[in-house]
């Protein structure tokens, strides 16, 4: 057992925030971050505390993830999720799912199952039929407001963690791109791509799934840690390859095996929120 300081970083989705309600995404961050702390502070696991900080942002309306996901073409919500184990490189993931309230929640259970990586639509359904897992109405999952703006919306909620035995863990969920073609797989579930953690560290992106997917994102950000910069320079190295490559804009948040915290965004927001061995809390946007 290594006596590792653990770290936490948490974000709420990049791009744009056109309504006032940016300080209520910020305390939204932070009490995540804080579900992901109270495990670790009880000796919990990495994996424990990013499963528990999503969840708590996908069950903030605000977010899109979980209730308050963006609507696809056709006025449904579609999600995907992914939690990586970067000890063991065990992963598990789902996406375009319906009908499940928490999609962290079922991702785990895959990963723990252990036969899949990532699991669709209704397959994924048959695996939490499977296993017990409770379904909620699609309706329940759309909000008022999202109903009512069934307009532009983006983001993503993600956590990174860094556990006190020294083994890092990520988890992120998503509702995807508004407007996308029913089926449409983002970012978020792939490994390597919106979600990736190894011995070096963990990493979690929230932007254009259709670039990200096509920079590698995630596993290339880990990989920048190689090169001996730390994870702040690592993040905005990645980011200024996918601009280049791409164009798009997006964000991205990582811990290392050192603990040290670093993010990144070329969008105008992307709140997050870190905490560290000191217990002080940090909010940016
Ligand atoms: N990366 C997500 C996706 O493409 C969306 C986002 O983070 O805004 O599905």
């Amino acid at each position: 057992m290594t006596n590792a300081k653990p770290a936490v970083i948490v974000h709420g989705g990049a791009g744009p925030i056109r309504d006032d309600s940016l300080r209520e995404r910020l305390e939204g961050c932070k009490a995540a971050a804080l579900a992901a702390w109270d495990i670790l502070a009880q000796n919990g696991s990495a994996l424990d505390a990013a499963e528990a900080a999503v969840m708590v942002l996908e069950d903030n309306p605000l977010f899109n993830a979980g209730t308050g996901s963006t609507l696809n073409q056709i006025g449904n919500v579609e999600m995907d999720a992914a939690i990586m184990d970067g000890d063991l490189l065990r992963v598990g993931a789902v996406a375009a799912l319906q009908r499940i309230k928490n999609p962290i929640k079922l991702a785990r259970r895959v990963m723990e199952d252990g036969r899949h990586v990532i699991l669709g639509s209704e397959g994924a359904l048959m695996f939490a039929r499977e296993i017990g897992f409770p379904e909620c109405s699609p309706e329940s999952l759309i909000v008022e407001h999202e109903r009512k703006r069934w307009a532009e919306k983006h983001g993503t909620v993600g956590c990174v963690v860094l556990d006190a035995n020294g083994k890092i863990a990520v988890a992120t969920s998503t509702g995807g791109i508004f407007n996308k073609l029913p089926g449409r797989i983002g970012d978020s579930p792939l490994p390597g791509c919106g979600t990736y953690a190894d011995d070096r560290g963990g990493v979690s992106c929230t932007g254009l799934g259709e670039a990200i997917i096509r920079v590698v994102l995630g596993k290339t950000a880990i990989d920048f840690l190689a090169e001996g910069i730390d994870p702040n320079a690592a993040a905005r190295k990645s980011l200024e390859l996918l601009e280049a490559k791409t164009g798009a804009q997006a964000g991205l948040i990582m811990i290392d095996c050192h603990g040290r915290i670093g993010y990144a965004r070329n969008t105008t927001h992307m709140p997050v929120c870190f905490i560290k061995d000191n217990q002080s809390i940090a909010l940016d946007s």
